[in-house]
């Protein structure tokens, strides 16, 4: 089997962290970029030391000049990257009225700017292998998330960048696809539960008792869909949604 070369951004924690493990255990090397640098070490160690291939990289995916350094350092030290996942995310909540033009930016920033820049970079390696998968996060917010203006166009945008990279992709046999996750338990689901002024375990509690499976995801329900959409069998699903929520979403 050929090893893959795979770039997961967002990933010194919580879902990206997981998806970086399990793309290493499906056998691919891992580059594993983040924000927050020591903590991209950190998970690729882990993935070292369980015997996988990874490295850990520091960048900004909103920023053009660190993504570009951050992509080339991957071909350089792994390989030609053809999987990538754009998983990198923020949010800043707050009612319309209250929401300020920094909060809409920083989240658009990250988001869709970030998930360009990425998919631009990463291309140009894809489209002269031939081969390459594109998985995008989204979230069952793109259907509209009270307090989450911002966020929610943002992961709608994600859907509509995932359709067209699959049109646009598509002959030189790269897919794009979008996991679109629920309620899924980590800093971020923590943090919201900070802001509304629950307890985390109140807040998933609660959370579960609306989903028709009655708990709260994981980031290995998550990681779980990726994988599949990063892997040799899926080649024939592109510029699909999956909602990874525990019940239909539409
Ligand atoms: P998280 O906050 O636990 O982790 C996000 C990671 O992204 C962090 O390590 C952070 O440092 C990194 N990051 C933020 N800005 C970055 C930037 N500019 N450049 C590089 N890295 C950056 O979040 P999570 O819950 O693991 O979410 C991962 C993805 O899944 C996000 O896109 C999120 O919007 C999406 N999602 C999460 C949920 C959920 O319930 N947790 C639901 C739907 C969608």
């Amino acid at each position: 089997m050929t090893q893959r070369i795979a770039v997961v951004t967002g990933a010194a924690r919580g879902i990206g962290a997981e998806v970086a493990a399990r793309l290493a255990a499906d056998g691919n090397a891992v580059a594993v970029v983040d924000l927050d640098e020591a903590a991209s070490k950190e998970v690729a160690d882990r993935i070292n030391g369980s015997g996988g291939w990874a490295i850990g990289i520091g960048a900004d995916v909103s920023d053009e000049e660190q993504v570009t350094a951050a992509v080339t350092r991957v071909a350089e030290e792994l390989g030609a990257p053809t999987i990538l996942v754009n998983n990198a995310g923020i949010i800043r909540d707050n009612l319309l009225f209250k929401m300020t033009v920094a909060d809409w930016d920083a989240v658009m920033g990250v988001h869709l700017r970030g998930a360009f820049l990425m998919s631009r970079e990463v291309q140009k390696y894809q489209t002269k292998e031939g081969w390459g998968r594109i998985v995008n996060l989204s979230s069952t917010s793109a259907l509209g998330n009270r307090g989450q203006a911002n966020y929610a166009a943002a992961k709608a945008g994600m859907q509509g960048f995932t359709k067209t990279l699959a049109l646009e992709l598509g002959r030189f046999g790269v897919t794009a696809n979008a996991v679109a996750p629920g309620f899924i338990a980590t800093e971020m689901t923590a943090a919201t539960a900070e802001r509304i002024g629950v307890s985390f375990e109140d807040f998933k509690e609660a959370s579960a008792a609306e989903i028709p499976v009655r708990r709260v995801g994981v980031p290995a329900d998550i990681a779980n869909a990726v994988s599949f959409f990063a892997g040799e069998g899926a080649g024939f699903v592109s510029g699909q949604v999956l909602y990874v929520a525990g019940g239909p979403k539409a």
